[in-house]
């Protein structure tokens, strides 16, 4: 049957592919009393779905080993496999099935939240991430069990020749981040906000998405056809002919509309008044510098390293960091790069910190220990990044870009840490060269008392997202109030225009880096407002043609 849902657009461009379920909704499973003589049967029942679970695994593994299938696949498939037979799972749930007379899924969720408690007790990261696994295996068993068995012949060919599209009750950025070496064609949330960092990363990857949409995760199953149009905030499951037919030409029409734009790449980004209007690209892992300068971007002008640190259990060391920060240098050649320091913390989770300072679960994380606050309750770990950015400066030009600025305090105690950093460096004769250091104008505080920052610092970047966000008291990444997330309110506006105007008085250079500067409605706004050095993401359709208004 076909139907349609509606939530927030965050990334446009139109997506068709098979549905891909993510999430744990699948383990809020019924519960229900057995008759004595039907416990036989139940644990037959049970182990039946045992072995299918582990006969889709071995056809999984199966196809792990076709060429080019990532490596990491087949590993993953194994650890599976030994979870699926481990008694300490297994056993539990017949026992609980005999002795309290439940149901195998029941069963099987009780005995995995035993098991998973059990693993919070870990000092070892990596095994404390096995708990992922097992619910992984849990959901697998209960499918099966559920009889939403994936069919694996069809998967097959839904691997081959379509887009999967990812249908969450909610994901982290950390998750999104990883579609960046998947082929996901897009993506649907039940939860989200326009800003959150799930949104940003979707849209440099130029993958359509529509969060906020409230029932997509309960309504959708495995393998629903579906189209996403990730400009108008619409999902169409199971669509027929006719709409399928629509939306395959409007894709076909957006995709000549977006190679049209790339004839723009190297031409001269000015307004019609014959104003230079410099554009950046945002980054978040060193290969996207591929991209920006694919696309001519003047420079890099918001690289999020804390994108560097997800995804991983182990925290990356200074000569990996310097590695990333200098390959992304020697992509851009002369052109400047502005590296922002770790802003972890809020929406932005890595469980290789989990056990730092600010890891214990905040009551509020966005107003807790993140970003520069962070760095500055953990200096050697700070360091390191300095250390790092800092080596990278011999290979090329780097801007350094503080977050979350606030207090006088914290910009000169960052200014000190550099200063160590660099000492540390000379007295182990690494080369480096001067850096510029900025601060992000993200917190209204910073916007109405620049006396510091324009007197110590060398350039300043606005954060939009999250001065929107502090403005307005509006969670970015709560569907809930996304509607009064306005980056047009009288107060947005005015700190912004503030900021850009007190910068340039001094003869600061000053640039826009959050959502706003890549939204082409906001452009003659912001260029109205004196802005002339706009940062967004490369894949974003306003990319040059915004700027020749
Ligand atoms: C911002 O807040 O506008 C910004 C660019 O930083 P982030 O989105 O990473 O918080
Ligand atoms: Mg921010």
């Amino acid at each position: 049957m076909s139907f349609c849902l509606h939530g927030q657009a965050v990334s446009g461009g139109i997506a068709i592919g098979r549905a891909h379920l993510v999430s744990h909704a699948m383990l809020e499973v019924a519960h229900y009393q057995l008759r004595e003589r039907d416990v036989a049967s139940e644990l037959v029942r049970f182990d039946k779905a045992v072995a299918t679970t582990g006969a889709e695994l071995d056809a999984l593994r199966a196809e792990a080993s076709v060429p080019g299938a990532p490596a990491e696949l087949s590993a993953f498939v194994d650890v599976h496999a030994m979870i699926l037979v481990d008694p300490a799972l297994t056993d539990g749930v017949r026992e609980l099935i005999r002795e309290r007379r439940c149901n195998a899924e029941w069963a099987m969720v009780q005995q995995m939240q035993l098991v998973v408690d059990q693993f919070d007790e870990f000092e070892d990261a990596y095994l404390r991430e096995r708990q992922q696994d097992i619910v992984q295996v849990v959901e697998r068993v209960l499918r099966v069990l559920q009889g939403k068995r994936r069919k694996l012949a069809r998967r097959k060919a839904v691997m081959v020749d379509e887009l999967l599209i990812v249908v969450a009750n909610d994901l982290s950025p950390a998750d999104t981040i990883q579609f960046k070496s998947l082929k996901i064609g897009g993506f649907v949330t039940d939860l989200g906000g326009a800003t959150s960092h799930t949104a940003i990363v979707a849209r440099s990857l130029a993958i359509p998405a529509v969060v906020g949409m409230l029932h997509a995760r309960p309504l959708i199953q495995d393998e629903d056809l579906l189209i996403v149009d990730g400009t108008r905030g619409v999902l169409i499951v199971d669509p027929d002919s006719g709409v399928l037919e629509e939306y395959k030409l409007r894709k076909t029409e957006l995709e000549i509309e977006r190679s049209k734009l790339k004839r723009l790449v190297t031409g001269r980004s000015r307004t019609l008044d014959g104003e230079d209007v410099e554009l950046h690209a945002n980054i978040e892992l060193p290969q996207d510098a591929e991209t920006a300068k694919e696309v001519g971007a003047d420079g890099v002008g918001l690289f999020r390293t804390e994108f560097l640190f997800m995804n991983r259990d182990e925290l990356p060391d200074e000569d990996e960091q310097f590695e990333a920060y200098r390959s992304v240098v020697k992509i851009m050649g002369d052109k400047p790069v502005t590296i922002r320091t770790l802003d972890i913390g809020a929406d932005k989770e890595a469980r290789a910190l989990r056990n730092r300072a600010g890891s214990r679960s905040a009551p509020n994380p966005a107003l807790g220990l993140r970003a520069i606050r962070f760095c500055l309750a953990e200096p050697q770990l700070f360091l390191v990044q300095l250390r790092a950015i800092l080596r990278a400066s011999h290979h090329g030009r780097i801007r350094l870009l503080i977050p979350m600025l606030a207090h006088v305090t914290e910009i000169e105690q960052t200014l000190a840490l550099i200063e160590l950093a660099k000492m540390q460096l000379r007295e182990s004769r690494q080369k480096f060269n001067a850096v510029e250091v900025g601060g992000m104008i993200e917190i209204p505080a910073a916007a109405l008392s620049l006396g510091p920052f324009l007197r110590r610092l060398d350039f300043l970047s606005i954060g939009t997202n999250d001065l929107i966000q502090y403005t307005l008291a509006i969670d970015r990444t709560d569907g809930a109030v996304a509607h009064l997330y306005d980056p047009l309110h009288p107060a947005v506006l005015r700190l912004i225009a503030q900021t850009i105007q007190s910068a340039q008085r001094v003869g600061m250079p000053v640039a826009v880096c959050g959502e706003m500067a890549g939204d082409p409605k906001l452009t003659r706004l912001l260029v109205g407002m004196g802005l002339r050095e706009f940062s967004m993401h490369p894949a974003q359709g306003s990319w040059k043609s915004s700027s020749r208004s």
